[in-house]
């Protein structure tokens, strides 16, 4: 079962949908990665915990 779950796109900052894409190995072990898809096409797939709690710490412009 999928879990979906509605984020900040880190590219444009407009809603995206995480998608989880499963258990890979990291640094650490393993941890839980995902696929973002925001509104306008953009997508990522890495580490949930960079892709879902990114903050922008910067406005563009
Ligand atoms: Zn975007």
């Amino acid at each position: 079962m999928e879990m979906m779950r509605l984020v900040d796109c880190p590219e444009c900052g407009l809603p995206a949908t995480a998608r989880s894409g499963g258990q890979l190995a990291g640094t650490y072990g393993p941890v839980e990665h995902v696929h973002l898809r925001c509104v306008v096409g953009h997508r990522f797939f890495g580490p949930g915990d960079i892709l879902l709690h990114r903050h922008r710490g910067r406005r563009a412009g």
